[in-house]
């Protein structure tokens, strides 16, 4: 049995009913075999950044894991497929996007995953209730450089 690492993943969804889908998906994290949430943030309302449509709701949630990087991803993306995701085109609105931000301490740059997720320090919507759930990992000049992106805790 692997030793478990902690990670994080960022919920997002802008499409449908955003606010149930990203709790289910929250819930179906932690029904995933190999997976524990330990701790799941607030729900955060905020604009788009560089996509488009409606507000979105975002969450982080800090997880415990046996799965690989690469068998969580699919995981994930497996949950993001039943939630209806399509990809018309680059940034499009989604239904319910879940994006592996940090995997333990590893550096990962493969065809199909990078970690840490290469855009989490240019997004409020990432590092604030990253901060909120884990706050040794958020600096303060983080925050402050992404203070002008309006973030709403619900
Ligand atoms: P984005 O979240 O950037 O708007 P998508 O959710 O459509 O875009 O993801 C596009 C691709 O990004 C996925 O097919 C996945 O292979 C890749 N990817 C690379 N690194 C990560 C990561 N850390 N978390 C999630 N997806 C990642
Ligand atoms: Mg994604």
């Amino acid at each position: 049995m692997r030793d478990p690492v902690a990670a994080y993943v960022a919920l997002g969804a802008n499409l449908g009913d955003a606010q149930p889908t990203v709790l289910r998906a929250i819930k179906a994290i932690g029904q995933t075999p190999g997976v524990s949430v330990l701790r799941a943030s607030s729900l955060y309302r905020t604009a788009p950044v560089e996509s488009s449509g409606p507000d979105y709701i975002n969450a982080v949630v800090a997880l415990d894991t046996t799965l690989t990087a690469p068998a969580l991803l699919a995981a994930l993306q497996a949950l993001e497929q039943a939630a209806g995701r399509e990809r018309p085109y680059v940034n499009a609105p989604r239904t319910l996007d879940l994006d592996l931000l940090l995997y333990g301490s590893a550096r990962i740059g493969s065809p199909h995953l990078t970690v840490p997720h290469p855009r989490m320090d240019q997004r409020a919507f990432v590092l604030v209730p990253l901060a909120e759930i884990a706050p040794g990992l958020v600096t303060a000049l983080q925050l402050e450089r992404v203070g002008t992106q309006a973030v709403r805790r619900l």
